[in-house]
């Protein structure tokens, strides 16, 4: 039989009603004579509260347990989805990471999915099994512990069932009616996206658009997965949504097709550092070993052998990042006069694949911040995005004057 995957994220399995509303989309699919695996997240607000919990503990917890704690929430919405499609005398059992088993790193809070087998599962279709009900976010390591794929990763596991199962599509059903050309919650003239191309939405998501996990765009890309993003509340003929595809399938598109945020962001300067050979790697190596994602990065012209080196991370990881930097000072790997964080900033950036052939996308994003007053203070670019960091304050004044500025809210 033909196979569907459906994700439900966590507004929309939120509370028995809304688990009943999912479930009833999952039965049209049966209905219509598709097996389906249906991911699940946990219901709204309950990772970040069981994220709370781990924390009040202490900030210095073991992300064995950490892992333990979080991955709770997706088994009490597969068991629910599971009874409620019983009801509906849809055959469906729920599956929690560890049975099928979805097997990762060990990268607790971070794990990457390598494995998924399918002969469990398949062999219960095969006996008459309509739905198989997987809790999103989660895994098992090689160690038997179980594992979590960072916020945000039930999209991850979606994807990788579908590439597991050769599923016909992959259909993530979130709280709004599919991509935007920036978050609709900010920039109330955003416009709801066709099509957009896997690169786009790539950078996209790691810039900060929530709406889809990173890591599941990068493996709907590599396995040529069909997804598809819409709303689990509209008219359940409403299947209109946004295709997310390869870039040939898509006709017309503007040169910036999205803008991006992310509110979390934190500059960190190093003032007075020794400028020779090798400072580079003696500050950012012991920042990696520390697991600080360093993302932006600029030294600055030096003076009598002296430079300044300013780079951004998230506000999470400062503190980690201090003391990295702190005891790589102490061991006399490097030497700086002081450290500067700064952790209300926050990174806007605009996406586009059409950047690549049309200059003149970095001038305007600059002029449209100055014409606002807004001070850019670190720019990033690649082939296809402009990155700055602004003061954080500015941050939806940024977004709306830039969706405005690129004409985002016409389509070409
Ligand atoms: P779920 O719980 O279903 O996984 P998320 O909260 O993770 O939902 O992601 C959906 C949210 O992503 C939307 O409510 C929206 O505020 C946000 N978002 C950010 N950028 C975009 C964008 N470009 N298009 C659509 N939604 C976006
Ligand atoms: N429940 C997890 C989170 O909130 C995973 C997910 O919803 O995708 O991050
Ligand atoms: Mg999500």
């Amino acid at each position: 039989m033909p196979l569907l995957v459906m994700k439900f994220g966590g507004t929309s399995v939120a509370n028995i009603d809304r688990i009943r509303r999912a479930a009833k989309r999952v039965g049209v699919e049966v209905a219509k004579g598709y097996d389906v695996i249906v991911i699940v997240s946990a219901m709204a607000g309950r990772t970040n509260e069981l994220v709370g919990w781990v924390e009040e503990i202490s900030p210095f917890y073991d992300a064995r347990e950490y892992d333990a704690v979080v991955a709770s929430g997706e088994n009490v919405t597969a068991g629910l989805m599971a009874l409620i499609l019983q009801e509906m005398d849809v055959p469906a059992r729920s599956w929690q990471g560890w049975q099928v088993p979805v097997r990762t790193t060990s990268t607790h809070s971070a794990a990457r999915i390598e494995e998924i087998p399918t002969d469990n599962i398949t062999a219960k279709f095969t006996e008459g099994m309509r739905v198989a009900v997987i809790a999103g976010f989660q895994g098992l390591s090689p160690e038997g512990r179980i594992t979590t794929l960072g916020r945000g990763g039930s999209d991850t596991t979606a994807v990788a069932f579908a590439a597991a199962f050769g599923a016909e599509r992959c259909d993530i059903y979130t709280d709004v009616d599919g991509v935007y050309t920036t978050d609709p919650r900010v920039c109330d003239k955003a416009r709801k996206l066709d099509r957009i191309a896997f690169e786009e939405m790539l950078e996209l998501a790691s810039l900060g658009a929530k709406v889809l996990q990173t890591r599941s765009v990068e493996l709907a890309m590599r396995y040529n997965v069909t997804l598809r993003v819409l709303s689990s509340f509209g008219e359940l003929s409403d299947t209109a949504g946004t295709l997310v595809c390869s870039e040939e399938e898509i006709m017309e598109s503007n040169v910036v097709n999205g803008i991006a945020f992310s509110r979390d962001e934190a500059k960190m300067t190093l003032i007075s550092v020794a400028d020779r050979p090798g400072i580079a790697a003696a500050i950012f190596g012991p920042l990696s070993e520390a697991g600080v994602n360093v993302d932006m990065i600029i030294q600055n012209i030096s003076e009598e052998g002296r430079t300044d080196m300013t780079f951004s991370c998230p506000t999470t990881q400062v503190t980690r990042a201090q003391k990295a930097l702190e005891e790589a000072k102490s061991r006399g790997e490097i030497n700086f006069r002081e450290l500067v964080a700064d952790t209300a900033v926050a990174k806007i950036s605009a996406v586009g694949i059409g950047m690549r052939s049309q200059s003149g996308v970095a001038a305007k994003m600059f002029r449209t911040l100055s014409d606002e007053g807004i001070n850019i203070k670190v720019i990033a670019t690649s082939e296809i995005k402009i990155s700055v960091l602004i003061d954080r304050k500015y941050m939806e004044l940024a977004v709306q004057a830039l969706h405005d500025a690129f004409g985002l809210d016409q389509a070409t």
